[in-house]
Parts: C-alpha cells; structure tokens; sequence
C-alpha cells in the first residue's frame, strides 16, 4: 500500500501528465518517446513579453544607474534583505506597485527558484507565482516531489524573482531595472545558499547566467551562478502559451530531479 507522500507524488504526477495532453492509457507496455525523439521543434511565433523566448535582452552592456550593491551586502539576513528592499527608493517601479514582493517557499529549500517580476495577483499579494503561471509551476514541481508549502528542505523549494515589484501593465522589466536590482539578487542566493538554482525564463536566467542564447536554446543547460549549479527552464507563462514545449520542461524538471537525488 504506497504512503500519503507516494500518493501526493503519484497523483501530482499523473495532473502533470495530463497537462502534457497524456490523458488517454492506450497500451500496456510504456514506450520511451525521449529515444524516438526528432530534434525540438523551432519555437511558435507569438507576440513579444516578458518570457518570449525570443526576447533576448542585453543585460551585460547596462549599468545601474545607482550601485545598490553596498547596501545589498551589508544585508547579513534575508530578513534584513527584505527590509532593505522594502525600503530601496531608486527603482522607479516601486512608485506603482501596491507590495514588494520578496519570496514564497521555504528559505531552507535545497532548491532556489527565480523567476522574472512579480504580475497582478503577486502585486495584489506580496507573493510570487500565485496566478496561473504559478499554478503551473506548483504542478511542475509537485510532479518532483517538490513544494512551496513543505517544511523539509528536501521536499520544499525556495520562490523569488529578479524585481520585486510588478512593472506596469505588465511590461518587460528594463534592462537598467534589473541591473539595478540584481545585487539584492546575488545577495539573496548567498543568504539562502540552495543547493540547486533554477532560472525561470529569460529575464532570470539573461541576469544570472552569462550568455547571448535565449531560453529556447539554452534551457536545460547547466551551469553556475555564484558557485551553485545553476538549471535555466522554461517561464511558466511560456508554458502556458506553448504546451508542446511542456515535454522539453519535464525533461528538465527530470534533470533536476537527478541531480537532487545524486545521479
Ligand atoms: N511571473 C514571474 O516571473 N514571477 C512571478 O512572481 C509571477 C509571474
């Protein structure tokens, strides 16, 4: 008889797999379509946002109007961070936004997720992925054994974004936005020191990673940022937009698992 754990594991996989558009047993025997498989497919046109995978932008040649990187290092808790950034009034962006939003999850988590900036219902709650693009990215970790909502750094992830305040109207952060704000960033992963880094989509992973690739071809590919090994995966809203793109995100989340449990 599996546990309550297995359970939970079993079935957010299976919504997981519904969600990929496996929603029908059609024969006994499992067929591993990874070995069958032709190259990716070119990415579907869509309109240019946040986490187009198309939208390259070119974080590196910018510099940061103010140098936040003092005040961000003399941050020596995540509390403090978060005081200092709730606090921070040299990013324009905070003028509009109701809340400052900081993280979501558990700060011991082996796993640190980071994702872009903060939409509607985050600036509404003071908490990152909470609308739909969250929604999903609960089900992709579920689908790992991972949560937001678990105490065990093992099961628990860490959630947090490149800006802590929504850009209006939803617009893509600037690059001098993120520039500006990428110190209490650093300082952020070196305070929670996760074992694992995921970068969701471009803006996280353009700030954190140094190439000129864009997700699409850069997504699975594992690298380092301060030290700690570092998976960039495709943004949620991407997902959302593109379902056929979610079997090259479970082969990452695969990876990731991998990784976790030391192979
Ligand atoms: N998209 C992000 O990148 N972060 C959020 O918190 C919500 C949506």
């Amino acid at each position: 008889m599996p546990n309550a754990t297995q359970f939970h594991h079993d079935l957010a996989l299976l919504d997981w797999h519904l969600e990929l558009g496996a929603d029908e047993a059609i024969g006994e025997t499992p067929i591993d379509r990874y070995a069958l498989e032709k190259p990716a497919p070119k990415p579907i046109s869509s309109p240019k946002s946040e986490t187009s995978p198309e939208h390259i932008t070119p974080l590196a040649a910018e510099p940061a109007a103010f140098d936040s990187t003092p005040l961000a290092q003399s941050c020596d808790s995540l509390e403090a961070l978060r005081r200092a950034i709730e606090a921070f009034d040299h990013c324009a962006l905070k003028q509009g936004a109701r809340n400052t939003v900081f993280c979501d999850g558990n700060p011991n988590a082996r796993v640190m997720i980071i994702g872009e900036a903060p939409g509607r219902e985050e600036d509404k709650a003071g908490k990152p992925f909470i609308g739909r693009a969250g929604q999903l990215l609960d089900k992709m970790f579920a689908a790992i054994g991972l949560s937001r909502h678990e105490d065990s750094p093992e099961s628990s992830i860490y959630i947090t974004n490149v800006l802590p305040w929504r850009p209006p109207q939803n617009r893509d952060p600037k690059p001098e936005e993120m520039a500006l704000m990428k110190p209490f960033l650093l300082r952020h992963i070196e305070l929670a020191q996760p074992e694992f880094i995921v970068t969701m989509g471009n803006a996280s992973t353009k700030t954190l990673r140094d190439t000129t690739l864009g997700i699409t071809k850069f997504r699975g590919q594992w690298g380092e940022v301060l030290g700690t090994p570092a998976l960039p995966l495709f943004h949620p809203a991407y997902l959302l937009r593109a379902p056929e793109q979610k079997r090259l995100a479970w082969a990452d989340l695969l990876s990731l698992k991998s990784r976790l449990d030391g192979k």
